[in-house]
């Protein structure tokens, strides 16, 4: 009989519990999910038909007995993952892991709007998922944008800088286009929840600022992404600093991004982009590490805050900015001299470790909590028994 959606021993749920804790042996997860025996295997078999659930090994058991491991199999399953930033797009094939298959960076004029990038987006995802073979398990698409989202509606309150992506509807064109569900995420988030994941500690929290040319944060409370009522939990770039009057790109002054981000710093040392900040701080301009430096405390003072407000255990700061040493050490001298003492004392802090592929990871463990959720699966499930 298929097991109810809402049945705390669905599929669904065995997969869950197999995502939290394992690997796991039979009889072990049987304790765990307190089913009989019996219906632990019919559960198993429903969840090996989807391809979920994969052998791990075996477990040596005290007389000798060797006990087969179980695991969720998230390799099979194929996302769709795009990252659009004010000045590019990079889109990858990944699995659910965030195993990277395949990926290509686009530069984008300044100024952008949906309606040239959606349509190329959509021609280099179709690309690449017929270079890596694998458009035949694609299971959804996961998009992150720089700006705030509404998750009910699927339309982004976009930086002053992208302003026709403002009140953009970003799901149906990629859903119709492609016929899997869409997932947005702000790219802060989206990084903040690649770093969670990179951790592999399911129940951590962990704050991730993301200083590219804007600068944004995301914050993961116990495992899941924290977003707030409209999406702007985070949302620290725009934040005012008493007695800074310099202009922002939102129109405003004195805000943190002003003083601080790649778009700021540029100005600032009288080059062009933010890549020609890295090019000064990577070569050893005194000037640009004394001003990235300088920026970093900036963020550091705001982050000290969050960090007193949220008391996490990790902080990761990613981003072409926020990855440059002097800028981590300032971030960790404003948040040392700023923050409540004992928020600081198991404090990790350091750089975001994924590199250019973070919001992916990121996207793919969104993608993967969605599809991979006990009323997905079931539904899954309950789909394959009625052909
Ligand atoms: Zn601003």
């Amino acid at each position: 009989m298929p097991a109810t959606p809402s049945s705390p021993t669905s599929p669904g749920h065995v997969l869950a519990l197999l995502r939290a804790t394992g690997p796991l042996t039979r009889l072990e997860l049987q304790e765990l999910a307190g089913l009989s025996r019996v219906t632990l295997t019919e559960r198993l078999e429903a969840l090996r038909g989807l391809g979920l659930v994969r052998h791990a090994g075996h477990k040596e058991s005290s007389g000798g007995r060797r006990a087969e491991m179980l695991e969720v199999d998230d390799t099979g399953s194929t996302a769709l993952v795009a990252d659009l930033g004010q000045s590019h797009a990079t889109l990858a094939v990944v699995d659910l892991r965030g195993t990277v298959f395949a990926r290509e960076h686009r530069r984008l004029p300044l100024r952008h709007s949906p309606t040239e990038v959606v349509p190329m987006l959509l021609d280099t995802g179709r690309k690449l998922l017929r270079r890596t073979g694998r458009a035949e398990t694609l299971c959804a698409i996961g998009l992150s944008v720089p700006g705030q989202i509404d998750h009910d509606s699927g339309v982004t309150v976009a930086p002053p800088t992208m302003p026709d992506w403002n009140g953009a509807a970003l799901r149906e064109p990629f859903a119709d286009a492609l016929g899997v569900p869409v997932l947005l995420e702000n790219d802060a988030n989206a990084l903040a929840f690649g770093d969670f994941r990179a951790l592999d500690r399911p129940a951590a929290t962990l704050v991730g600022v993301k200083v590219g040319t804007g600068i944004g944060a995301g914050v993961v409370i116990s495992g899941r992404v924290h977003r707030g009522v409209s999406g702007s939990a985070g949302e620290i770039g725009h934040l005012r600093i008493e007695g800074s009057r310099q202009l922002c790109s939102c129109g405003r002054r004195g805000c943190v991004a002003a003083g601080a981000g790649g778009q700021a710093l540029a100005r600032e040392l009288g080059v062009r982009t933010t890549a020609d900040v890295v090019r000064l701080v990577g070569h050893g301009s005194p000037e640009a590490i004394r001003s990235t430096e300088r920026a970093g405390r900036l963020v550091g003072t705001v982050l000290a805050t969050m960090v007193s407000i949220v008391n996490p255990a990790h902080v990761r700061v990613g981003g072409a900015i926020g990855v440059l040493p002097p800028f981590l050490e300032g971030v960790r001298r404003g948040v040392e001299s700023n923050a409540h003492p004992s928020a600081l004392r198991d404090l990790d802090l350091g750089p975001s470790r994924l590199g250019e592929n973070g919001a992916f990871v990121g996207l793919a463990g969104l993608v993967a909590d969605e599809m991979l959720s006990p009323a997905t699966v079931d539904a899954m499930v309950a789909a394959r028994q009625e052909v």
